[in-house]
């Protein structure tokens, strides 16, 4: 009796198995793919399964079974890739509060609306740079396939030393605040900063994220000094490479960036404040800026309504948020290496191509944007394989959208079409 339905269960598998091998040709009127210099016209990109199989010249005859994406009038590019979000949150006047009322459950059901806005918005992949460590279950629950979202990287909760910008209990009354320690990644030496990095793993993190110096939206007052010594920063990068995760550091002002750099980290988001000195320290190592450009403007903007942030929070939106267009501006041209990241969550999600605009009117043509926003965020995330570019072979991450983003960079917000994995998220 077993064996008639283990036979069964094989026929079935048998039968089924054409249509995982059923081909999608999408017609491509202009093809921008991540790592060539120009576009090409009319191209078909042959996809089977999860894969890219083939980019042909023209739009190639559709056999029999072949699905077609007609996009002769739209521009096909890989799946964005945004460095820097925070799918567990997003702004709003009520935020400082909604932490005493809300339970993970609420924050967890609210984050799967976020990612799915994200990935909509042609965001395939996104880096998570920090929550109360739900984002790791989000990414899982994307991965198993029981919600809509992008690939997520996730720091889980970021490290930062007791009343540092990541220091969950800041602003907190006494009853509250306790003594949080490396398993809420707050830590104080070299010891517990290797024990942060570790239980962090553990966790199941992918890479480790870090406050370097004071930030904008915690209730404390310092908005942009150094918070790690070099000896705590030295043990979390040497434990972080040692467990195959790489560190991304929060930093606004140069000496917490020059101490971070030093001791190896592969980016630093913001860079509000950034010297020369530290730009020429980024290009010896490496080291990618983040700019995070859209949170800065949105910051500025939402402190300028009364009552939106707390009051110690106002005076360092102004000051930091203006800033950080014009010093990505001057990294750029001094030869710093760029990576796409906006801080959604900060801002409302879905609006992240916003960050492309900002980033042409700062100097930088829009195919360097694109790029930045796609193969160089996968590089760093070691996943150039798999991933950030239309190349044969590699993942069927593409999306489409309207008008020529070459000529006009705003139309990278209109995003129309949105495959993921292979499989179709969004149609024109
Ligand atoms: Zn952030």
């Amino acid at each position: 009796m077993m064996k008639k339905y283990l036979l069964i269960f094989f026929c079935c598998i048998i039968v089924s198995l054409p249509a995982f091998s059923q081909r999608s040709l999408i017609y491509a009127g202009r093809l921008i793919t991540g790592v060539d210099e120009k576009p090409s016209k009319e191209v078909t990109i042959v996809v089977e399964g999860n894969k890219i199989k083939d980019i042909k010249k023209g739009y190639i005859p559709a056999g029999e079974g072949d699905e077609v994406i007609d996009l002769k009038d739209k521009t096909v590019l890989p799946g964005l890739i945004d460095m820097h979000v925070h799918l567990e949150s997003q702004t709003s006047k009520d935020k400082y509060s909604e932490q005493f009322r809300m339970d993970d459950a609420d924050i967890a059901l609210r984050a799967t609306q976020y990612a799915e806005r994200t990935l909509n918005s042609g965001f395939t992949s996104v880096r998570d740079l920090g929550g109360s460590g739900i984002n790791i279950s989000l990414r899982d629950a994307i991965n198993a396939g029981y919600i809509s979202g992008p690939r997520v990287f996730t720091s889980g909760k970021s490290i930062a030393t007791t009343g540092g910008h990541a220091d969950p209990t800041n602003g907190l009354n006494q009853d509250l605040t306790g003594n949080p320690g490396p398993k809420e990644g707050v830590i104080n030496g070299a010891d517990e900063a290797r024990k942060a990095v570790r239980q962090r793993y553990k966790n199941g993190a992918d890479l480790i994220k870090i406050t370097a110096t004071g930030g904008v939206l915690s209730v404390a007052k310092d908005g942009s000094g150094p918070q790690f010594t070099n000896e705590e920063l030295k043990a979390i990068v040497e434990t972080a490479n040692d467990y195959g995760m790489h560190v991304a550091a929060h930093a606004h002002d140069a000496e917490g960036m020059k101490r971070a750099v030093e001791a190896g980290v592969t980016t630093i988001e913001h860079g509000t404040k950034m010297t020369e000195e530290v730009m020429d320290l980024m290009i010896k190592n490496g080291t990618y800026l983040v700019p995070t450009l859209t949170a800065g403007r949105t910051v500025a903007d939402s402190a300028k309504i009364p009552g939106y942030y707390p009051a110690v929070v106002v005076p360092k939106a102004l000051e930091i948020g203006p800033k950080i267009q014009d010093t990505f501006s001057k990294a750029y041209k001094k030869g710093v290496k760029i990576a796409f990241g906006t801080d959604a969550g900060v801002f409302v999600h879905g609006i992240n191509a916003r960050e492309f605009e900002l980033m042409v009117e700062a100097g930088m043509p829009p195919m360097e944007a694109i790029k930045a926003a796609t193969i160089t965020g996968a590089r760093i995330l070691k996943v150039e394989d798999e991933l950030g570019s239309i190349e044969k072979e590699k993942l069927a991450d593409i999306i489409a959208v309207n008008g020529n983003p070459l000529e006009d960079i705003s139309s990278m917000k209109e995003v129309v079409f949105v495959m993921k994995d292979g499989e179709i998220v969004k149609r024109p």
